[in-house]
Parts: structure tokens; C-alpha cells; sequence
């Protein structure tokens, strides 16, 4: 079981990190679908960014992170629960995603994220349950890379100065995807200057260290994410404050499927009928199921 994220603190707790590995929860996602290969590391990459996000906000319920563009890939999302479930889907067009790589010339090559997806905006959400207000952020999808998108929120909305790379591989047909992010924390109350130099300094090598994290080190199944944080780390202080884990997980089920198909207009039904059954495939997770128009139309 590799499906872990460590919180942990720098410098005596002037910044806080996360470091996440994902293998069988890539896996999983992957295993009712084959994918590009642009498209699976677009997928591994959003999911292992959903959850070090969702492991940064205090919630109970459901974080979703979703990005959507006008590009070949139109749309991403990676949720996961308070309790560790994670799930996550890809919409692309196939036709594009081809022409856009023999234009590019880039067959064989993974493009960044963002740049499949085209214009667009990233935006996450909370969902607590009926009680409580969706919270919600959203940033355009500018940059680079993925990391570059997800630092603008930081930077824009929440001010807080962050740091972030995100890490894939693929051996074999097998996906797998990380991430390494450090935050520095508000200080609480007055520090003099002598003591701001201090913290700025060490926030500017704490950064360098962690771009210093190569992608054979982070998948390196014979190293622990502890001794990981400790080798980079072990100058700054580095502690473990938790360790949270993660496994895939679908949420649908028949009566939410039937739900949305009972809204549907009943013409728009009736073109979906096939063998005198409609039938509907759930994007996360691959299970379809079937029902007569008379489950679906309300009388
Ligand atoms: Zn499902």
C-alpha cells in the first residue's frame, strides 16, 4: 500500500509541507479505461494535485477539483473525501487529442496539462453536506505546467507563498503520480527583523531543496517518504506531524443515475434506447446501468 500523503512541518513550524505517493489509486482509475498517454498523465497528474489540495483545507464531505478548457481535453476532475475516497475522470475528444499531436509533432511526448485543456479555469469546491455553503475557489489556467495553474490561486487568492511539484511516471502500461508541496505559515506575532531575514532565507533554501526531488528519488519504492523528507530536509527541522491514506473509491449508484436521467427531456430518452433498455456508464469508475424508459419518465 502506497497511497499515502505525510503533512509535515519545517524550521521549527514557520512552513508546512505535504508529500503524497500514488500507486494503486492511479491504477485503479485507470482499470475500466485505456488512455493516451497524454491523457493518462493528465488524469494521474490532476488526482495527485486534487488530493494534496483537499489535504490542505479542513472539511468534512467531499472535495472536488475540476478543470475545464477548449481544448482537446475538456474537462478533469479529481474528488476525494474527508475519509480518504478518491475517484477521478478525463472527457476528451479523440479526433483533436490526434491532431493536435501530429500537428505538434509531439507523439510519444507528454505536453503539460494545461496545455491539452486550451483556455479554461481551474476551480475547486467543498461540499459539506445540505447544512453548509459550497466553498469554492477559481483561477484561470495559466502557465506552463500544472504546478504553475495551481500556484496562481495561491499567489491570488489565498496570498500565501507557496511552493509545489508534481511528479509522474509510467513503467509498462503503469501510471503512477506524486506531488511535494511546502507553504510558509503566517507568523504569529511580532517578529523583528533580524528574525524576518532569518525565515526568508530559510523559505529560499527550503525551496531549492525541494526542486532538488528527482522523479526516480520520489518513486524510489526503497525509500520511505520519511526518509525522503528527512534527506532533503534533515538542515530545516523536518517533522511528521501525519500521515493520511488514500484508496480509490466510486460514489455512484443506480438512483443517482436514474436521478439524472429522470430529468432528461423524454425525446432525449427515447434516442437513447437501445435493445429497449437505456443505458448509462459512469465516467469514474466504469459501471454501467440499465433501465427501461418506464423507470425514467415521471407520470
Ligand atoms: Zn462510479
Amino acid at each position: 500500500m502506497n497511497d499515502k500523503c505525510l503533512s509535515f512541518n519545517l524550521d521549527n513550524n514557520a512552513f508546512r509541507g505535504r508529500i503524497l505517493r500514488l500507486d494503486n489509486v492511479v491504477t485503479e482509475i485507470f482499470s475500466h479505461r485505456h488512455y493516451p498517454d497524454n491523457v493518462a498523465a493528465a488524469l494521474s497528474e490532476t488526482t495527485a494535485l486534487g488530493i494534496i489540495l483537499a489535504s490542505l483545507m479542513k472539511f468534512d464531505g467531499i472535495f472536488t477539483l475540476q478543470m475545464q478548457g477548449d481544448g482537446p481535453i475538456s474537462v478533469l476532475v479529481a474528488d476525494v473525501t474527508s475519509d480518504g475516497k478518491v475517484r477521478a475522470a478525463v472527457k476528451y475528444d479523440e479526433q483533436r487529442l490526434n491532431a493536435a499531436q501530429q500537428l505538434r509533432k509531439t507523439e510519444g511526448e507528454i505536453e503539460s496539462t494545461p496545455h491539452w485543456l486550451g483556455k479554461g479555469t481551474l476551480v475547486f469546491t467543498i461540499d459539506q453536506g445540505r447544512q453548509t455553503d459550497l466553498y469554492q475557489g477559481i483561477v484561470d489556467l495559466h502557465g506552463k505546467n500544472l504546478e504553475e495553474c495551481a500556484l496562481r490561486y495561491f499567489k491570488n487568492s489565498e496570498q500565501i507563498d507557496t511552493h509545489l511539484r508534481l511528479y509522474l511516471q509510467k513503467v509498462g502500461d503503469v501510471w503512477k503520480s506524486a506531488g511535494i508541496l511546502i507553504q510558509k505559515m503566517p507568523t504569529a506575532g511580532h517578529i523583528d527583523d533580524e528574525q524576518q531575514q532569518q525565515l526568508q532565507q530559510n523559505w529560499e533554501e527550503d525551496k531549492i531543496l525541494l526542486d532538488s526531488l528527482r522523479q526516480e528519488e520520489i518513486f524510489d519504492a526503497k525509500l520511505s517518504m520519511e526518509d525522503i523528507l528527512f534527506r532533503l530536509f534533515h538542515e530545516h527541522q523536518v517533522r511528521v506531524v501525519k500521515e493520511n491514506e488514500y484508496h480509490f473509491a466510486c460514489r455512484c449508484s443506480r438512483e443517482k443515475i436514474q436521478n439524472t436521467l429522470s430529468s432528461m427531456a423524454e425525446k432525449d430518452i427515447d434516442n437513447m434506447i437501445e435493445d429497449g433498455k437505456i443505458t448509462a456508464t459512469c465516467n469514474f469508475c466504469g459501471q454501467s446501468y440499465s433501465f427501461s424508459k418506464s423507470e425514467l419518465i415521471k407520470h
